[in-house]
């Protein structure tokens, strides 16, 4: 390749093909470079789909985007090995003529978001793995070097959409690579059912769908969380704990999945499925506090590799789609006003990142990862067992009086955790949250 480029993205995921699509529809020359053989094989999600994030970037997504099933129902449910203790909201509401979120399959939805990008100029090279970022004496991005013979490209900036393990921003010294503590190893499985029985199973119809997000006593103390969400013809059932967890605890999580899915509320949900797929992905989990160095000369960081993604509300594809889409807004500004891209102009995308919620909700939960890691014993496991514990004395009756009942589920909250102890956590809990 010997052409020039107005940008380079590295990746096609979720960011990389929002930022493509955002400048090649704007009229910028794009190149796009993906190691994975086509876009999405290499992605991993649970996976929803936040639709107003995409709407900003291709209105009429939902006229031949592959998705799932647009949820109206979602439930939490806080488990111990042989319960859980739920709350369930279900709207029709959600059942509007432009749904709010769906449920969607990387592999397809990849696919397609990169075709709609080809379809507005983007050249993509799939089968591409960028090797090095080609800079000056003075730091600045020049272009990359990739795996392909000869294969030094150059353009006006670098767009890095290359994800949360990717390997060329750490190299570059632009940013550090992610510590064990900030992200979580995910794995998951796609089991498949025929529409009809997941529609009975879960009290939907047509493509209407539910998704279930779990703490508990499943993740063995560690700082974790699973899901069960609905698609078409299959159910996503998985689980991620922190790495750092994993290394201390040596617990297996393809072990931990089995024992998920075989704890008597999931079993009868996955009953006589058959199991296609398994996956592991990493997740960023740190928040706003591990933010690296987003721009600087010739080049800007988007979407997980950025460490964009918010751990308490489960998104991380609409942070990438924003962050993609505000990077590319700030680079086809500059450019039209024929400005070089440099640390000085690209502060532009930051300028823009500040404005939008991303930073805000980010900033919002900036001590929860840290609290939630370092009392995740208490969170993960002993709070699970001792309200399971209180719902089944609550709900059996046996002839106690309700005072005892009262008095001794008290006492096993104070044994446990102590008064003080409980005081401390939901005031921590409640400062974190704010
Ligand atoms: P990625 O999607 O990881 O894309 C990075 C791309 O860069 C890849 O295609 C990769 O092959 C390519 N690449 C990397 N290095 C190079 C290189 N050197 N050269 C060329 N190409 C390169 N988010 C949600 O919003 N909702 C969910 O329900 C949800 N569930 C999740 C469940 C799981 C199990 C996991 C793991 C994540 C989940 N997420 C969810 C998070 C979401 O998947 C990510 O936030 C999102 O995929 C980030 O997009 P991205 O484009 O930044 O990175």
């Amino acid at each position: 390749i010997e052409e020039r480029f107005d940008a380079i993205v590295i990746g096609a995921g979720m960011a990389g093909n929002a930022a493509a699509y955002t400048m090649a529809s704007r009229g910028l020359k794009v190149l796009q470079l993906e190691r994975g053989e086509y876009p999405g094989s290499k992605n991993v999600q649970g996976a929803i789909m936040y639709a107003s994030m995409l709407e900003k970037i291709i209105p009429d997504f939902r006229e031949d985007a592959p998705l799932e099933r647009h949820l109206v129902e979602q439930r939490f449910w806080v488990m111990d090995d042989r319960s859980h203790t739920g709350m369930h909201y279900r709207s029709d509401d959600f059942n509007e003529d432009k749904p709010n979120r769906y449920t969607i399959v990387r592999a397809q939805f990849d696919k397609w978001f990169s075709r709609k990008c080809r379809e507005v100029g983007v050249t993509l090279l799939c089968e591409t793995t960028v090797t090095e970022l080609i800079r000056n004496d003075a730091g600045k991005v020049l272009g990359v070097k990739t795996d392909r013979r000869g294969g030094a490209v150059f353009a006006d900036v670098v767009v890095l959409a290359e994800g949360v393990n990717g390997l060329l921003g750490p190299r570059a010294g632009l940013r550090a690579s992610p510590k064990p503590e900030t992200v979580a190893l995910a794995v998951k499985e796609m089991h498949f059912l025929p529409a009809e029985t997941i529609e009975s199973r879960f009290a939907i119809k047509g493509d209407e769908g539910v998704v279930i997000e779990m703490v508990g006593t499943f993740s063995k103390g560690m700082t974790g969380l699973g899901f069960l969400y609905t698609n078409k013809e299959s159910i996503s059932v998985g689980l991620g704990c922190l790495v750092s967890d994993f290394a201390e605890t040596r617990e297996s999580p393809y072990a931990m999945l089995e024992a998920f899915k075989a704890h008597p509320s999931i079993a009868p949900l996955l009953a006589g499925s058959e199991c296609k797929e398994y996956a592991a992905h990493l997740i960023p989990e740190g928040g706003f506090k591990e933010i690296p160095q987003l721009y600087g000369d010739g080049w800007v960081v988007v979407g997980d590799a950025a460490h964009f993604n918010n751990a308490v509300h489960r998104e991380g594809s609409n942070l990438a789609m924003t962050s993609g889409r505000l990077a590319g807004e700030a680079i086809h500004r500059i450019k039209a006003a024929r400005d070089p891209l440099t640390k000085d102009t690209l502060k532009l995308y930051k300028q823009l990142l500040d404005e939008s919620f991303l930073m805000k909700d980010l900033k919002k939960y900036k001590d929860l990862p840290g609290l939630l890691h370092t009392n995740s014993k208490n969170f993960f496991l002993s709070y699970p067992q001792l309200m399971s514990q209180a719902a089944q004395s609550y709900l059996r009756v046996d002839g106690t009086p309700k005072i005892d009942k009262e008095k001794k589920t008290l006492r096993s909250f104070i044994d446990k955790r102590s008064r003080l102890g409980l005081i401390s956590d939901a005031v921590k809990l409640a400062m974190a949250w704010r």
